[in-house]
């Protein structure tokens, strides 16, 4: 299962028994003066027949043991284009049916380039969960740690 991985792999706490599977490698920002997770990984948004690949090759890792929710990796994965997620999501339902939550790191920038419609429609496809990382709300100190 772990030649499925391209490390160092992340995901919250609560996502601790989720099946983690890597959509992108590493974070589409890579600048917050704070953050080491991602500096070493270039990103890159994986081939959707890839990652469908090894959605199947979950499965079969997966045969006897019901998948009840799938994060999609690496750092801010939001910003795959509507069109890639909803693909995706789709097959995922295909493949996992039992799963019950899907959920994803993004960026306030990824969410605000997607529109209301595009959310509601990878909410509808199974994307219910987004982990937002809340530095702070002001402008001056998000420019300061190179949040934005
Ligand atoms: S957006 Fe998140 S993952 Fe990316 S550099 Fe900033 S804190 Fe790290």
């Amino acid at each position: 299962m772990y030649d499925l991985y391209d490390f160092p792999l992340y995901r919250p706490p609560s996502e601790a028994y989720s099946l983690i599977i890597q959509i992108t490698l590493g974070c589409s920002h890579n600048r917050c003066s704070f953050c080491s997770m991602y500096k070493d990984k270039k990103f890159v948004i994986k081939p959707v027949e890839e990652i469908k690949k090894e959605i199947d090759a979950f499965r079969t890792i997966y045969k006897n043991r019901p998948v009840d929710k799938i994060f999609l990796a690496d750092g801010d994965a939001l910003v795959v284009p509507t069109k890639i997620l909803a693909e995706i999501l789709d097959y995922i339902k295909i493949v996992f049916p039992e799963c019950k939550r899907v959920s994803v790191y993004g960026t306030a920038i990824a969410i605000h380039q997607k529109s209301v419609d595009e959310l509601k429609l990878l909410y509808e496809k199974g994307l219910t969960l987004v982990y937002l990382g809340v530095e702070s709300g002001d402008d001056d100190a998000l420019k300061f740690i190179k949040k934005v």
